[in-house]
């Protein structure tokens, strides 16, 4: 592979239009007097419009047509996303999903229904919504489901909710919440919001949770123990059924973070493997596009003694064959709006139901054997901290690389360079210089030898000439941006004859490595 020019024009230069257009705001190709559309004179008595106030009060760029359409055309261009290229971003499952399940989700039955419709004009969305809490129920091992919640984090919240309802039934005040040490941050931070104080769990020099660590902390005082399967290191737990006699053991609850179920999906069951409540994130495994902030779904699957205390509304099945929603019997109430993200769920639906168990064993066997070739490609060039089979993901040290000056995040950034999305970087916390590569089962073997190749030429320049990879990315339309000011005091407002530009955008800063996985 050939690596593409330090300085000078890269990919992105396509036209002098384009290349200027990351610089540039409306407001800058604006000229006095210029329109986008002609009106035919004025033939009816001329009338002060609201509008025209604003007019006055806004400054709106003055521009033409086609200036307005290259303008967009061209700010659509710099957005990356699954559809323009390969997009690692570990712990998060970008992958390609088949455009089908969008169609089917805007299908004028299900995009049009409105949740206030009386109940005897939506049975087949209320259908819909039961066969896929069956489908979810199946696949996790679980006797219940609730749809509503809408993300992974909102799903921890609410099955957290759930185990406080039905501890306090069992007129048990526990008060702690243990949590690895290597689990994603919406984990203790779910604990905190609850009200349980977090204990922390070490993981071990294998990649295992530390079951002595474990059983110190293990009291009558600890609600639950929230654990990621498979970890966010990629790794399956072999000692999960000790780890759940040991909580059950001492009153808690095993709670399943189940975010990463691209990697067993069809395969192990949560229920099985000892979970009593697990979130999934259909928006990760289950074929709705993310990345861009859209809707999400967090379903959460329970055992039945958690039942009664699930969120509102759960779908049923009444002994005539009508579909409707009920309010489970101490249920905690409602998390959100109606049932959760219909579309989301819709989709979903189509994906499980036109793979099947056999298709979505399939995901999950490419998913796994996608990371683990990725894994040894890339063993010599960079450190692998656990050095072990991998499931869905595979969590790579820069540390090699940190010996030449150069850090992870330079990594990352050079990588843009090579027309790739960099993968999640510094996450787990665990793993000095992480690189966490999450390639999902969607992309081919050239894809995947294209990344691969691109990572072994970072290596390499990291050695020879590290400044290249220091000052990346050389050809994007934005160069280092500065994450921390840009997030905390972001410049959304234009102001007109701005002699800098906004700070948020200064390029050249260190930022933090704030990259993380969503
Ligand atoms: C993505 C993820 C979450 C959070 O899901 P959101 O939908 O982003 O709220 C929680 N845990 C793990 C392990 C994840 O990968």
């Amino acid at each position: 592979m050939t690596a593409p020019a330090a300085d000078g024009p890269g990919p992105r230069s396509v036209g002098v239009s384009q290349r200027n257009i990351g610089e540039s705001l409306s407001f800058d190709l604006s000229r006095p007097g210029r329109v986008g559309c002609i009106l035919p004179d004025l033939d009816v008595p001329e009338a002060e419009l609201p509008v025209d106030q604003l007019r006055r009060d806004l400054t709106l760029p003055e521009m033409s047509q086609v200036d307005v359409v290259r303008y967009f055309t061209a700010l659509s261009t710099l957005n990356y996303s699954i559809d323009s290229g390969f997009y690692p971003l570990g712990s998060c499952t970008m992958k390609y999903n088949p455009k089908i399940n969008d169609d089917v989700a805007a299908l004028p039955g299900f995009a049009r229904v409105h949740p206030l419709q009386d109940e005897s004009t939506t049975q087949g969305a209320l259908e819909l919504l039961y066969e896929l809490q069956g489908c979810l129920a199946e696949l996790t091992g679980m006797d219940a489901v609730c749809l509503a919640p809408a993300a992974g984090a909102h799903g921890e919240l609410a099955g957290i909710l759930t185990v406080k309802a039905y501890l306090r039934d069992r007129g048990e005040d526990r008060h702690r919440i243990l949590v690895p040490d290597s689990a994603h941050g919406t984990n203790p931070a779910t604990a905190a919001m609850c009200g349980f104080s977090v204990g922390s769990i070490r993981t071990g020099a294998d990649g295992n949770l530390d079951l002595n660590d474990l059983a110190s902390q293990l009291d009558d005082d600890v609600a639950a123990l929230m654990i990621t399967m498979p970890n966010t290191l990629g790794l399956f737990e072999p000692g999960i059924a000790r780890i759940a006699e040991m909580v059950h053991a001492s009153g808690a609850v095993m709670y399943g973070d189940g975010a990463n179920m691209n990697a067993i999906v069809g395969r192990a069951r949560f229920g099985d493997l000892g979970f009593d409540v697990v979130h999934m994130n259909l928006h990760k495994t289950m074929s709705t596009p993310h990345g861009g902030g859209g809707p999400g779904a967090g379903p959460i699957a329970v055992k039945e003694p958690l039942e009664p205390f699930l969120p509102t509304p759960v779908a049923a099945r009444n002994p005539h064959g009508v579909f409707r929603l009920m309010a489970p019997e101490h249920s905690i109430g409602k998390v959100g709006l109606f049932h959760g993200n219909f579309g989301v769920l819709v989709r979903a639906y189509a994906y499980i139901r036109a793979l099947g168990l056999e298709g979505l064993r399939e995901v999950s066997e490419t998913a796994v054997l996608n990371a683990n070739y990725i894994k040894e490609r890339l063993r010599e060039a960079y450190r692998l901290p656990y050095d072990r089979p991998c499931l869905h993901e595979v969590v790579f040290s820069g540390s090699n690389q940190r010996a030449h000056g150069v850090r992870t995040l330079d990594i990352a950034k050079r990588l843009i360079d090579y027309g790739f999305h960099p993968p999640t970087v510094y996450f787990p916390l665990i793993v000095d210089e992480a690189l966490m590569i999450e390639p999902t089962e969607s992309e081919s073997l050239e894809n995947l030898d294209a990344f691969c190749d691109a990572m072994l030429e970072i290596a390499r320049e990291a050695k020879e000439s590290p400044e290249v990879v220091k000052n990346a990315p050389h050809n994007s339309p934005v160069r280092r941006l500065d994450e921390a000011t840009a997030a905390r005091r972001p410049v959304l407002r234009w102001r007109p004859a701005m002699a800098d530009p906004p700070e948020a955008e200064t390029s050249g800063g260190r930022g933090h490595p704030t990259s993380r996985p969503g």
